[in-house]
């Protein structure tokens, strides 16, 4: 770890302002967990995501007055541990203009459509002009400055709808992203995706946002030749009634379809909801529930973003007016809350609150730590949301859980009905300590029309294992250590697709974890990985 180079790349001062506040929280409230602190701070700071050992040796080296018993003993605990062993990199296109003309959405001076350009990401994005290969190529800088792993990454384009931005500039733009990973510039996307299966910095998955009405069948095609593997849809509401008013320009007819299109073509499948979106708190939860129980929608996951009014919108317009009111955090705490008792164990809930600095918001959740308040308000209610995000292994040290037993670690096959087709969630779970290593979601499709998948496929969506086997091993007994948690639960879906009488398998894969595949017997079948199983 080179400690200078990662002070080459920040200011002092950005530093000094992050370790002030991280002393002060840390001082206030003993109970508050590193992770969401760290992550709250160095977003605010415009710091990458810092290891616990970096920031002893800062505080060390900037404050040695403040450094004790106390900070070096809650650093030194493995509270941070994560274990998911891969590297997120937003990047952000230039400003284009976006279809969607939504009453709430900010645009800020040069940030694209729904950011207010004060962002960390949109603030890295402008410092780079917008340019892909220096956003990509900065940030793994930062992460190897500062001693965290940047081998396996997942790609993020975010901002406005980038579907709908001319499409030459789309394929530059991801091809100028491989080949800022790759460390050498190809003569086009499909010569820079083969260079990364076997590159230094490989993309292992790609995430595009984009809206319900632009993802049809052409989005979808596009998005498999960029070699994407989840999709983020922006939902905000299941009224119809709501999304007129706020002048979304889709209904749910839209998502339903854009939801069934994406699982069938083996996608992941993230929502984005928007509580308090001219909705009261009853409304809101029964919402959260409809979410997971009606199968037109089922999202593997969701980012839950409180409706904000933010200066310079139509809504900011209302809300001055009296028209309308958003909820606060309180309100917010109690509404997401109450609703995880709907969230099913095959749901991971990625984050809760946007990035926008509170300064920028006129009204709303202004607290950076919405995640943080829930868990919090569950732990106080003695209730518990059993998401994935709640029940992955490294969950132990992010939310402090007690420990009841030995681990006992054991495959769990659950399946529901979703847009159609059957979805098999099958983890790798220690039932009596609800935890989860890994898991693997299976789709027997319903309509699918990409020409690779016929009657006789079926598909994997997402193969995740949590941390590398020898980390989970140290924690672990010998139940888990050793095993190969990624090929035993590949084996359990071709069996189980077996059983369903489907002869082949086609797993969606970032183009840096082909190889990976390979290894079971896998080969390039337009943009999966495909093997015959019978
Ligand atoms: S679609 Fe998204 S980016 Fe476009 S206006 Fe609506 S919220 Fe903003
Ligand atoms: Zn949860």
């Amino acid at each position: 770890m080179n400690q200078d180079k990662l002070l080459n790349l920040v200011s002092q001062k950005q530093i000094k302002n992050f370790l002030v506040e991280f002393l002060e929280t840390l001082n206030k409230d003993e109970e508050s967990s590193i992770i969401d602190l760290k992550k709250h701070l160095c977003a605010k700071y415009n710091l990458p995501l810092m290891q616990n050992s970096q920031i002893l040796w800062l505080i060390k080296k900037n404050f040695p007055e403040k450094f004790n018993k106390k900070i070096n003993d809650k650093l030194k605990s493995r509270l941070s541990r994560t274990g998911s062993g891969v590297t997120p990199i937003a990047v952000m296109p230039k400003p284009f203009p976006c279809p969607g003309r939504c009453t709430y959405c900010p645009q800020g001076e040069n940030a694209p459509k729904s950011y207010t350009g004060f962002e960390p990401a949109t603030m890295r994005a402008i410092r780079s002009g917008y340019d892909a290969k220096n956003q990509v190529q900065t940030r793994l800088m930062q992460y190897e400055a500062l001693g965290q792993p940047n081998q396996k990454c997942e790609l993020i384009i975010m901002g406005g709808t980038f579907l709908s931005v001319p499409l030459d500039y789309q394929y530059q733009f991801v091809k100028e992203c491989y080949d800022a990973f790759n460390g050498k510039v190809s003569k086009n996307l499909e010569q820079a995706k083969k260079i990364n299966q076997t590159a230094k910095h490989r993309v292992i998955g790609l995430t595009i946002e984009t809206r319900p009405d632009w993802c049809k069948e052409e989005h979808i095609n596009r998005m498999l030749e960029f070699g994407a593997t989840r999709v983020e849809l922006g939902v905000q509401s299941l009224d119809d009634k709501v999304l007129r008013k706020v002048q979304r320009g889709h209904g749910q007819k839209e998502i339903i379809k854009a939801t069934a299109l994406l699982k069938d073509s083996a996608f992941k499948v993230c929502y984005h909801f928007m509580p308090g979106l001219y909705s009261s708190r009853k409304k809101d939860i029964s919402m959260l529930k409809k979410l997971f129980s009606d199968e037109n929608y089922k999202p593997d996951m969701l980012k839950i973003y409180p409706c904000l009014v933010i200066p310079n919108t139509k809504l900011y317009e209302e809300y001055k007016k009296g028209a309308f009111e958003p909820i606060d955090t309180l309100e917010a705490v109690q509404r997401i809350a109450q609703a995880t008792k709907y969230f099913p164990p095959w749901v991971r809930v990625m984050r809760m609150q946007r990035d926008i600095p509170a300064n920028k918001i006129a009204a709303g959740v202004k607290a950076g730590n919405l995640h943080q308040l829930v868990d919090k308000w569950l732990k106080e209610h003695n209730q518990k949301c059993r998401c994935i995000r709640c029940r992955e292994i490294f969950s132990i040290y992010r939310n402090n859980k007690q420990i009841n037993s030995e681990f006992d670690f054991d495959l769990v096959v659950r399946s529901y009905k979703a847009s159609t087709g059957k979805e098999y969630f099958i983890s790798y779970e220690d039932k009596k300590n609800d935890l989860l290593a890994g898991f693997i979601r299976l789709r027997i499709p319903a309509n699918p029309f990409r020409e690779e998948i016929d009657a006789d496929s079926a598909l994997i969506r997402e193969l995740h294992v949590y941390g590398s086997e020898a980390e989970i091993g140290k924690i672990s007994n010998d139940s888990i250590q050793h095993k190969g948690l990624g090929k035993t639960l590949l084996a359990k879906a071709e069996e189980i697709a077996l059983k369903t009488k489907k002869t082949k398998l086609l797993i969606i894969s970032g183009v840096g974890a082909r190889e990976y595949y390979k290894k079971f017997g896998y080969s390039l079948k337009g943009p999966y990985m495909f093997k015959n199983i019978c």
